[in-house]
């Protein structure tokens, strides 16, 4: 019993995670279902460290020093309640079960619940990063009770990502399920991320008038300045690619229609059911669904657009810096929506979730890691009770320069017919939050009207109710 770790489920994720624990010093036990993929692991990825190849989760267990600690990084849902079944049986009070899949936080608090009672950890941690983060330094989502964070938080530490500053991208989240709604989030984020990039470059492309190489050099250009980013980068990468085969552009051969594996929409989906506005990252699972409907794109092709000219050249060149207003402002939007998200989540379910620990974690080793993480993790550093990140002095100044240039950006794509919904719903937000009056109070108005729902007034305390169809005198209800 001297491996410091185990992991089984060894897959993708979680052979280059083994690779990447062995690489740092530690002994590795590893285990899979299908035994042969944990013989070729160690076959060819053994000399870089440390591993205990088992081929039970008998031999598994007996391999691993106490208190023990075991990731499970098998396919998310009901394998892991399989393995779990399996392992449970054979660990004492005080191990520690790491679940590293993509799990819905939701089961994660199920699971924790129930291997509590059995005196065994269960830690729920979200990882980002994708394959290449795995094996290089991820950036770690670890939810769980603080003894766990205190056995298992060195070693995360050891082989998570570190952020420019030298501080590793990982923290404790908050007890249970906090490690996987913040991973949950964070992929919302990234779809809002990544639609908004391509609302970006539909724009410079019909509007401007771009090819997709020019666009590749704009988003080069951007990279440099506050848009930052390992999205916006690789979006260069992609578009500059030409197909082998056609010797045309790489985006011009990939077929539009785009899939999803589920994250964003239970963002969305939990998003409702807190009452969260999250209408930036909603846009994005909604953009992805339209792009896949193909009967339905096929019936609405000859439906009548507008007619709107082409830029000229100058006029394309100051768009295009329009649109880098219109991208940035949008992007605050997201960041703020799902920030906001991870509050309420935190709230309900009584996490403590540190936001500005949120931020600082995700600058390095994730797909969302940027050099605007920073700015966010100070603002919620400096005050952590901040209501919106649309309330930190240096976001609002930000916006508020922006905010001109991200109205002619998206008029603009109104009228030469360019959806942008994710540009759309983003500034609709922030509109809606700065007015002074909204029509919600005509919408209550409606709602009393047909279903005496009652509403209350502006200027006294209380509920109300008009007799609509009677002499439509007003009564308190409450
Ligand atoms: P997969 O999700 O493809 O899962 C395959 C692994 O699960 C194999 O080791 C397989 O064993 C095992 N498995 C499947 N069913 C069972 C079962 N009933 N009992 C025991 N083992 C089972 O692997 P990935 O490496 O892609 O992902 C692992 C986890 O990490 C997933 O939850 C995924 O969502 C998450 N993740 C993935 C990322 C990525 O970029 N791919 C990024 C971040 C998280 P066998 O070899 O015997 O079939």
């Amino acid at each position: 019993s001297t491996a410091h770790i185990g992991i089984t489920g060894l897959a993708v994720m979680g052979s280059n995670l083994a690779r990447n624990f062995a690489r740092n010093g530690f002994t590795v036990a590893v285990h899979n279902r299908t035994a042969a993929k944990t013989r070729a692991l160690v076959a060819e990825f053994g000399h870089e460290g440390a591993f205990v190849a088992a081929e039970s989760a008998k031999e598994f267990v007996d391999a691993l020093e106490r208190p023990r600690r075991i990731v499970v990084m098998v396919k998310a849902g009901d394998p892991t309640d399989a393995v779990i079944r399996e392992f449970a049986p054979l660990l004492d009070e005080g191990d520690v079960v790491i679940d590293g899949g993509n799990a819905h936080f939701q089961d994660t608090r199920r699971r924790e619940r129930e291997l509590r009672e059995r005196g065994i950890h269960f830690v729920g941690v979200g990882i980002s990063g994708g394959e290449e983060g795995a094996l290089l330094g991820p950036s770690i989502m670890p939810g769980g009770s603080p003894e766990s964070y205190a056995s298992l938080g060195p070693l995360l530490e050891k082989i998570a990502a570190k952020a420019a500053d030298g501080t590793p991208c990982t923290s404790h989240m908050g007890p249970d399920g906090a490690g996987h709604f913040v991973k949950m989030v964070h992929n919302g984020i990234e779809y809002a991320d990544m639609q908004l990039i391509a609302e970006a470059y539909h724009l410079l492309r019909e509007v401007a008038g771009y090819s997709p190489a020019r666009i590749a050099e704009t988003f080069r250009a951007w990279n440099r300045g506050r848009l930052d980013s390992y999205l916006i980068e690789i979006t260069a990468e992609v578009l500059a690619h030409t197909d082998a085969a056609t010797g045309r552009p790489f985006v011009d051969v990939v077929a539009d229609a785009a899939e999803q594996k589920g994250t964003g929409r239970w963002t969305v989906q939990i998003a409702l059911d807190l009452g969260v506005p999250v209408s930036g990252i909603a846009e994005a699972v909604f953009a992805r669904s339209v792009s896949g409907h193909a009967e339905l794109r096929a019936a609405a092709r000859g439906l009548a657009g507008p007619t709107a000219e082409a830029l000229s050249r100058e006029a394309a060149d100051a768009f295009a810096a329009r649109v880098e207003q219109a991208l940035y402002a949008s992007k605050i939007v997201s960041y703020t929506q799902g920030f906001h998200q991870i509050r309420a989540g935190s709230e309900e379910y009584g996490w403590g979730v540190d936001l500005g620990a949120v931020a600082s974690l995700w600058r390095g080793g994730c797909i969302i890691r940027a050099a605007f993480l920073d700015r966010i993790r100070v603002a919620y550093d400096a005050r952590p009770a901040l209501a919106s990140l649309l309330a930190d002095p240096g976001f609002a100044a930000e916006i508020g320069a922006a905010q001109q240039d991200w109205r002619t950006v998206v008029a603009a794509a109104v009228g030469h017919g360019i959806p942008v919904p994710a540009f759309s719903a983003s500034l609709a937000y922030y509109d809606a939050l700065r007015a002074e009056r909204l029509p919600a109070a005509l919408t209550q108005g409606q709602r009393d009207f047909f279903g005496a729902h009652t509403y209350r007034r502006s200027d006294r305390e209380g509920s109300f109710h008009t007799l609509w169809s009677g002499d439509r005198s007003e009564v308190r209800t409450d």
